[in-house]
């Protein structure tokens, strides 16, 4: 079904498709993290049957206009369309439709508002030197959304269909995609569950949307290096949470201690974890540190691993393949392990953390100054003239290099 719609770059969907269609037939016997929660069950056994052929399209009569590209902010303005698919118990997944964007009406006792049956994902459409629209590892976000529904049974559905389907919007849209390097359409599918009750249940209906939103790169001006504040007083996630899930109700808590490291002049917080302050995420994103060993000299890429307390990030993925496919041959080692905030404290004081960085979709790498801890500043090997180490300068280098097809590889597709 893929092949029509990718036919540049087919062989290489197929390969990467193909095992992620076999891990979802049974998506909790996956990757072994050992804190998750197994709970989907009760949803998986619900009718997947979402089908990309019976899609319809209603154009937008009104037709929105462009704006300058330099002028655009994260999340403001959306395209012409939009993508809506509605699921209910008796009869799974009905007609796909593709419609002009608008306001949803839902009733004031829908489950949403009150349970909060919400999750989400984050992935971008690029435009490549010859006008191709391209999208970046798409069936990472589609495994990743069956996960989350699944856990707040929610429906799951095929991600080949929804990826089609996601194909067909970019599409229908494509003018609102900036030819620019570093500009992009950062796609956001939303599942909600529509059911009217306030009674404490699985939802009987969902609906399943996707918005796009034409970007700008996250760094107009180039990199800019960003201080943290390590947050000692909220936990993100934790061992059997849902922290490694993208469900909306994970995010509004995290804003409190955003600000509060604002106030202090900081532009994230560090998330820690237990007693021993494990170092875990860096606002929304995942966090890499380049360390050399004292003993050994080894220099060493650590991020934490996916015990269920991390998001697993498709860009911490890419980052660590990268750095296995690439540094690795130059002699570092690459670690998915817990490290703590007082080993990354020792490390910065002795001069051998080289550099730090947090990963997402958004901003790709985006290079960390410093950390603020317990009364102390822990600076992250940068030289006060450097925005950027050289692992992380070189890793968006790579990684957009992949999305933008400068280098043609299996994680982008061209949507024909
Ligand atoms: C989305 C997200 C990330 C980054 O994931 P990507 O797939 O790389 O965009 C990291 N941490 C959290 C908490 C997130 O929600």
């Amino acid at each position: 079904m893929l092949r029509p719609l990718f036919p540049r770059a087919s062989r290489a969907l197929r390969i990467a498709s193909i095992p992620t269609q076999s891990r979802l037939a049974l998506p909790w016997q996956g990757a072994a993290r050992s804190y998750s929660v197994q709970a989907q069950a009760a949803s998986s056994a619900k009718p997947l049957g979402l089908d990309a052929s019976k899609l319809s399209i209603e154009k937008t009569k009104s037709p929105g206009s462009l704006g300058k590209p330099e002028e655009l902010v994260f999340g403001r303005k959306f395209t012409d369309h939009m993508l809506t698919i509605e699921w209910n118990e008796r009869e799974g997944w009905l007609a796909p439709r593709i419609i002009p964007y608008q306001n949803l009406s839902l009733d004031p006792a829908t489950c949403v508002f009150h349970y909060a049956f919400e999750c989400f994902e984050g992935l971008k459409a690029y435009k490549d030197q010859s006008g191709n629209i391209r999208l970046f590892r798409p069936d990472r976000n589609m495994a990743r959304l069956n996960k989350s529904a699944a856990r707040i049974a929610l429906p799951t559905f095929e991600p080949t269909a929804l990826i089609e389907l996601i194909a067909r919007l970019v599409r229908l849209d494509e003018r609102f995609i900036p030819e620019a390097r570093g500009y992009s359409l950062y796609l956001r599918p939303t599942m909600i569950g529509t059911q009217k009750t306030l009674g404490v249940g699985p939802p009987g209906s969902a609906l399943l949307y996707v918005i796009a939103s034409p970007v700008g790169p996250y760094y107009p001006t180039g990199f800019k290096a960003i201080s943290l504040e390590a947050t000692d007083y909220a936990v993100r996630a934790w061992p059997g949470g849902v922290g490694d899930k993208k469900l909306g109700a994970n995010y509004a808590p995290c804003i409190v201690p955003q600000l509060q490291a604002a106030s202090r002049g900081h532009q994230q917080n560090l998330w820690l974890f237990g007693e021993e302050e494990y170092v875990t995420e860096v606002g929304t994103m995942n966090m890499f540190a380049a360390v050399r060993d004292r003993a050994t000299g080894q220099k060493e890429l650590v991020t934490a691993p996916l015990d269920g307390t991390i998001l697993e990030g498709v860009t911490r993925d890419s980052v660590l393949s990268l750095a296995r496919e690439k540094l690795v041959p130059e002699g570092w080692k690459v670690s998915e392990r817990k490290y703590t905030m007082q080993k990354l404290d020792e490390a910065s004081q002795e001069g051998r953390l080289i550099e730090a960085f947090g990963t997402g979709t958004a901003a790709v790498v985006s290079p960390v100054r410093s950390i603020a801890w317990k009364g102390k500043t822990v600076t992250c090997g940068l030289a006060e003239t450097e925005e950027s180490g050289e692992i992380a300068t070189r890793m968006k280098g790579w990684i957009e290099g992949r999305q933008y097809g400068d280098e043609e590889h299996e994680w982008s597709c061209v949507v024909a």
